[in-house]
C-alpha cells in the first residue's frame, strides 16, 4: 500500500497524555487515536496488526479444536441475575436501560450468555466436549483507563469457554488452551511466563495468567529462582510463620508520638524497626469498616482481605471514617481499644513480641503491645503480600520478584456457571449432570502494546515479523524517474508474490523517511536511492538489528523471503 493514501498521521513529539512507550509509540506512528478516556479508534497501521495477532490466535484456536462463534455486546440484565453477577460485578459493568425500561448491560466478559446457549442447545453427553471462542469487543468501565490499548475501557478480547462431561475431561480441556495460548504468545514474539493467578471477579477453582516481562507491566509476580513456582503477587501464598519469640512480655506503654504518622517517622523516633511494629489499616466494604493489622515492613494485599471478608468492592477508609471508628485523624489507627470494627490480622502479627501499634488518640502511639493480652484479633489469615526472599510455597528456593503484563488468561471454572444457570446434559446412564467449564481470554490491543514494550528503541517500534502491519518498508529516496520506477517495479513483484509492502511514495526528504520508517517499525526497509541505483543496487535493511544489505533490484524478493523464512523458524 502506498503511504500517499494511508492514514498514517504520524507525530514527531510525544502526546502529552502516554505514560508507557507502546502508548506513545503507538500514537506516535499513527496507529491509534483516543475518542475518550480508554475508548480508542485503531486507524490503518493499528489495525493490521490487530487482525495480524488475531488471525494467529483463529489458527491456534482452531487447531486446539475451538469453534468460532460471535456473541452480542449487550447482554439483558436476567441472565447476570441468574448468576448473581448483576449484584456482585460492582462498577465496572455498564448498566443500561433500553426504551422498554428494561435493564442491560455491556459485556465485560461473556460466561452468561454463552451458558445459556448451552443449556438450551446442549442435551446429551454425546454433543461433549465443546469449546466455543469468539474474538469481540468488551466493554469494562475500569476505574484507571491508561496505558492506552494496554487497559482501555472499550477492548479487543479473545474469549473461549469449554464444557466437559467431568473434572478430568475439563482438565484436558484446560490443558488444550494452555498450550494454546504458550504457541499463540511463541508465535507473536512475546517473552513470557505462565503463573499461577487468583480467580478474581470470574470466580473458579484454578487459573494461570500469561504473564509478558516487561518493566512496565502493571502486574507483580514472584517466581522461585531456579525453581518451577510462579505466581502472580496477588495471589502468591505464603508460609505460615515459623519463628518463635522468647523475649520476657513487657508492660504495654502509650508514649506521645507527635506529627509522627508513617511507619518510618514512628519507628525512627521510637528508634526501632517498621519488623517490630504493626500498622493497622482502616477498610470499607459496602458493608462495613474492618481494620486490618500488617506487620510493619509488609504489604497489605486487598486481593487476599477481599476475599478473607468475601468481599468484591474494598477500598482504604476515607480520613472522616477512619476518625470516626478509631477517635484519632489518620497515621494513629490502632488495635487496642477498637470498639466500632471487625479486626482482621495477618499470620505474622500472631507471632510478633513486645510491638508498637497506634494509640487511637492523635499524636500517640503504644509500645510493647501484645496480641491476646492487650488486644483480641478476630481472625488470622495471609493478608500481605509475598516479597523477595520469601521462601517459595513450593520448597524451591526463595521468591524473587518482577513485573509483567497480563496478556492472557485461562480459567478452570467448575460448574460455578453451569448450576447457577442449570446447564445439564444428560450422561450415559440418563442421569442429568451439570456441564463441567473452563474460560479462556486473551486481550489483543494488550498484547499488541506488550508486544512494542518488548521490542523497540529510541526511534520506534520493531515489530516481530509475524505481527507486524507490513513486511517491508519501502523507501525511494528522490523523485527521479530512474528512483520511482525501480520503486514501482520492486513494488509491483513483491505484492504479486504476496509480500505485505509499504510504500514510501511521498515527495519528502530522506530524513522524514527514515523517521517514519524507523517510528512505524516494519521489519524490513528497502532503500532505493539515485546513486546506489546507478550502480545496479538497493539496500535491504533491517529494522531489528540496522544491517543493510547491497543488492540488486531484481534479487529482492528472493532475499525477504529468506529472511522470513529464518525469522519463522
Ligand atoms: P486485569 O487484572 O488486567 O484487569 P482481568 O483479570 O480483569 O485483567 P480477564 O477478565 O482475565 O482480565 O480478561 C482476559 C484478558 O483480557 C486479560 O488477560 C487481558 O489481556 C485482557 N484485558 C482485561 N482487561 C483489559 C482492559 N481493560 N484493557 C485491555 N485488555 C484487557
Ligand atoms: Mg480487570
Amino acid at each position: 500500500m502506498r503511504v500517499s493514501q494511508l492514514l498514517i498521521p504520524t507525530l514527531r513529539e510525544d502526546p502529552g497524555e502516554a505514560e508507557v512507550v507502546s502508548h506513545r509509540l503507538m500514537m506516535r506512528a499513527g496507529m491509534i487515536r483516543r475518542v475518550a478516556a480508554g475508548i480508542y479508534t485503531y486507524l490503518p497501521l493499528g489495525l493490521r496488526v490487530i487482525r495480524k495477532i488475531e488471525c494467529i490466535i483463529r489458527e491456534e484456536m482452531d487447531r486446539a479444536g475451538a469453534q468460532e462463534v460471535l456473541m452480542p455486546i449487550a447482554s439483558p440484565a436476567e441472565l447476570w441475575r441468574e448468576t448473581g453477577r448483576w449484584d456482585f460485578y460492582g462498577k465496572e459493568l455498564l448498566r443500561f436501560k433500553d426504551r422498554h425500561e428494561r435493564e442491560f448491560c455491556l459485556g465485560p466478559t461473556h460466561e452468561e450468555v454463552i451458558t445459556d446457549l448451552i443449556r438450551r442447545e446442549v442435551r446429551s453427553y454425546r454433543q461433549l466436549p465443546l469449546n466455543c471462542y469468539q474474538i469481540q469487543t468488551k466493554f469494562r468501565d475500569e476505574i484507571r483507563p491508561r496505558f492506552g490499548l494496554m487497559r482501555g475501557r472499550e477492548f479487543i478480547m479473545k474469549d473461549a469457554y469449554s464444557f466437559d462431561q467431568d473434572e478430568e475431561a475439563a482438565k484436558l480441556s484446560y490443558r488444550k488452551m494452555y498450550d494454546a495460548y504458550v504457541r499463540i504468545f511463541t508465535r507473536c514474539g512475546l517473552t513470557f511466563r505462565p503463573v499461577e493467578a487468583d480467580t478474581g471477579l470470574i470466580g473458579g477453582i484454578s487459573s494461570h495468567e500469561f504473564m509478558v516481562l516487561a518493566e512496565t507491566g502493571e502486574e507483580t509476580i514472584v517466581y522461585a529462582e531456579g525453581g518451577t513456582y510462579a505466581a502472580n503477587i496477588e495471589r502468591a501464598e505464603l508460609r505460615l510463620p515459623t519463628e518463635t519469640s522468647d523475649e520476657p512480655f513487657r508492660p504495654l506503654r502509650k508514649v506521645p508520638t507527635p506529627g509522627l504518622r508513617t511507619v518510618e517517622e514512628v519507628c525512627a523516633f521510637l528508634k526501632t524497626t517498621p519488623r517490630r511494629l504493626a500498622k493497622t489499616l482502616l477498610f470499607t466494604t459496602p458493608k462495613e469498616t474492618v481494620a486490618v493489622l500488617i506487620r510493619g515492613d509488609h504489604e497489605a494485599n486487598v486481593v487476599k482481605i477481599k476475599k478473607l471478608l468475601g468481599c468484591q468492592d474494598l477500598e482504604l477508609a476515607s480520613p472522616e471514617t477512619v476518625s470516626a471508628v478509631t477517635g484519632a485523624p489518620v497515621g494513629f489507627a490502632g488495635p487496642i481499644g477498637l470498639r466500632r470494627t471487625r479486626l482482621v490480622a495477618d499470620h505474622a502479627v500472631r507471632v510478633m513480641r513486645n510491638i508498637v501499634v497506634g494509640g487511637n488518640e492523635g499524636d500517640t502511639h503504644y509500645v510493647d503491645a501484645n496480641c491476646d493480652r492487650d488486644f483480641k484479633v478476630e481472625t488470622f489469615g495471609d493478608l500481605r503480600s509475598a516479597m523477595a526472599g520469601d521462601p517459595s510455597p513450593h520448597g524451591d528456593g526463595t521468591l524473587s520478584v518482577a513485573r509483567g503484563i497480563e496478556v492472557g488468561h485461562v480459567f478452570m471454572l467448575g460448574t460455578k456457571y453451569s448450576q447457577a444457570m442449570k446447564a445439564t446434559y444428560l450422561d450415559p446412564q440418563g442421569n442429568e449432570q451439570f456441564a463441567v467449564m473452563g474460560c479462556y481470554g486473551i486481550g489483543v490491543g494488550r498484547t499488541a502494546a506488550a508486544a512494542i514494550e518488548q521490542n523497540h528503541d529510541a526511534k520506534g517500534i520493531i515489530w516481530p515479523v509475524p505481527i507486524a502491519p507490513f513486511l517491508l518498508h519501502l523507501l525511494p529516496l528522490s523523485p527521479s524517474s530512474q528512483v520511482s520506477q525501480a520503486a514501482r517495479n520492486v513494488y509491483e513483484a513483491l505484492v504479486a508474490a504476496g509480500v505485505e509492502v509499504l510504500w514510501d511514495d511521498r515527495d519528502e526528504r530522506a530524513g522524514v523517511k527514515f523517521n517514519d520508517a524507523d517510528l512505524i517499525g516494519v521489519p524490513y526497509q528497502l532503500i532505493i536511492g539515485e546513486k546506489g541505483l546507478a550502480q545496479g543496487a538497493v539496500e535491504l535493511k533491517e529494522r531489528k538489528t540496522g544491517a543493510v544489505t547491497r543488492l540488486p533490484p531484481a534479487e529482492v524478493l528472493e532475499r525477504v523471503k529468506e529472511r522470513v523464512e529464518q525469522a519463522q523458524t
